[in-house]
């Protein structure tokens, strides 16, 4: 459950309600008011929050939490209002069976707060000078970016420039286990701006072994939520998206289109070659690796060059090939899962800088019991009934959009017509970026006209706010409400 007071905390009064014979253990975080921010003394504080949009956000996050960490019973209060210097300004509590879910269920919550919570923050200098902190805003600045990417960055490979392609570059990891968690987190540790996770299993104990971003504490949680949130930990500046479910045919499209380079992390021949002929068809390159106990393959495919999966595979059909036998639930090797989802990752990076050199037409083998690597180029079939018709597939249109998810990329928002509108949310001092039709985010009625008169496409510095009214506005029954996936 998630509060907010304009009242002081009362701990011992909050302790109370989370009173359950069952929970052996009860965590408790109190954040404070300090006499000093960023090296300037500060008297008192104010907090303002967008009452609606807060509430919403707030209780999406404890939800969040409970799935993650199941049996944890959270209860979360953030003040508003004025606050004097060591009052609590958040109180998170968190009743569960055991001391490791409490702690990490309590850590998900105010490290998601810091990032997604719409309230703002006025600090008060001896002297009478105040000024208006956005936490969310500060919360992603205050990473240490440059400092987190300096020895990347360095690489005359990467450079400045490089660095900022990452940071632009959007990339779809389907699958997270044994090969997903580690590229995912070598790819949000490069500083990849926008990673999609898409993973519809949940955490088990069998898997962690290799499945590194979880630990007990997460078994039973769906793997796309928790491992986006073990994400944002490691690097609160890239914006980390989770879905819950499966990559089918009906959601394929939608979730490859727009995206600079595709992952496949699945363990079946069914999801492998859906992925594939819809990246091939939209023009997304593919790194795709395997792994069958000791031995791993890797492969990047990029329409036009060095022949498909099909030609690989040339006669079998998916489901031939997956009643073979696949890599799920067979044993495997854990440190050869992670080579291989490491090895993606860095194809993947070279690939969004130009560095990708022949990957493109060759298949590398990796062999961890022996330590071989074996690399054969691949080259098109004439008989391949996909490479010889790619004239076709290049000359189709490159995305059709049906999807009517919230999120747009700027083909969706094309596809919506002339009658839709882009409006940027302001906050409190903020200036929208140059000439763009900007509204305060706090001015929810104006939003609502300006749904009601077509469809509206919401954007903000960070990509948090607007989402999140978005779905407030979704919540509320308007549906030609959209938010740009890139600011
Ligand atoms: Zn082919």
């Amino acid at each position: 459950m998630f509060e907010l007071t304009d009242r002081p905390i009362d701990s011992t009064a909050l302790q109370a309600r989370l009173t359950a014979p069952e929970a052996g253990a009860l965590t408790v975080f109190e954040g404070r008011v300090r006499n000093h921010h960023l090296g300037q003394p500060v008297t008192k504080l104010e907090y303002e929050a967008f009452d609606d949009l807060a509430r919403l956000e707030g209780e999406a996050i404890v939800s969040e939490a409970e799935r993650i960490y199941a049996g944890a019973k959270v209860l979360c209060v953030h003040r508003t209002g004025p606050l004097q210097i060591g009052e609590a300004a958040v109180w998170i509590g968190v009743a569960s069976a055991h001391r490791q879910t409490g702690f990490a269920a309590c850590r998900h919550v105010i490290e998601e707060l810091k990032l997604r919570l719409p309230v703002w923050k006025k600090e008060h200098h001896p002297g009478g000078a105040a000024e208006w902190v956005n936490c969310t805003a500060e919360a992603a600045a205050r990473t240490g970016a440059n400092e987190m990417f300096a020895r990347q960055a360095a690489l005359p490979e990467v450079g400045a420039a490089g660095q900022q392609k990452l940071a632009a570059a959007r990339v779809l990891v389907v699958g997270v286990g044994g090969l997903g968690c580690p590229a995912a987190l070598y790819l949000a540790g490069a500083g990849i701006g926008h990673l999609t996770l898409v993973d519809g299993s949940k955490v088990e104990h069998s898997n962690l072994h290799r499945q590194i971003l979880f630990t007990t504490a997460e078994v039973g949680a769906p793997k796309a939520l928790a491992a986006a949130a073990r994400l944002r930990l490691h690097n609160p500046a890239a914006r980390i998206t989770s879905h819950e479910g499966e990559f089918t045919p009906q959601n394929a499209r939608a979730l490859v289109a727009g995206q600079d380079v595709v992952l496949d992390c699945t363990d079946n021949f069914t999801s492998r070659f859906l992925l594939h002929d819809t990246c091939l068809a939209l023009g997304v390159p593919l790194v795709q690796a395997a792994v069958h106990r000791f031995e791993g393959t890797l492969d990047v495919f990029r329409q036009g060059a060095g022949g498909c999966l099909h030609c690989q595979w040339l006669g079998r059909t998916p489901g031939d090939l997956d009643l073979a036998g696949n890599c799920a639930g067979g044993p495997v090797f854990g440190p050869a899962v992670g080579v291989l989802g490491v090895m993606q990752a860095a194809e993947t990076i070279k690939l969004l800088l130009g560095h990708e050199g022949d990957a493109p037409r060759q298949t590398r083998l990796v062999n961890l019991l022996d330590g071989s690597q074996l690399i054969i180029e691949r080259s098109a079939r004439p008989d391949c009934p996909v490479c010889s018709r790619l004239d076709q597939l290049k000359a189709a249109k490159p995305t059709t959009v049906t999807d009517t998810s919230l999120f747009l990329n700027a083909a969706g928002v094309t596809a919506l017509g002339a009658t839709a509108q882009t409006i940027y949310l302001t906050e409190p001092g903020e200036a929208a970026p140059g000439g763009r039709s900007a509204v305060a985010a706090l001015d929810l009625a104006r939003l609502r006209e300006l749904a009601a008169a077509g469809p509206l496409v919401l954007t903000c510095r960070y990509g948090v706010r607007s989402a999140a009214l978005a779905r407030l506005l979704r919540g509320e029954g308007t549906t030609n409400v959209f938010t740009l996936t890139q600011a």
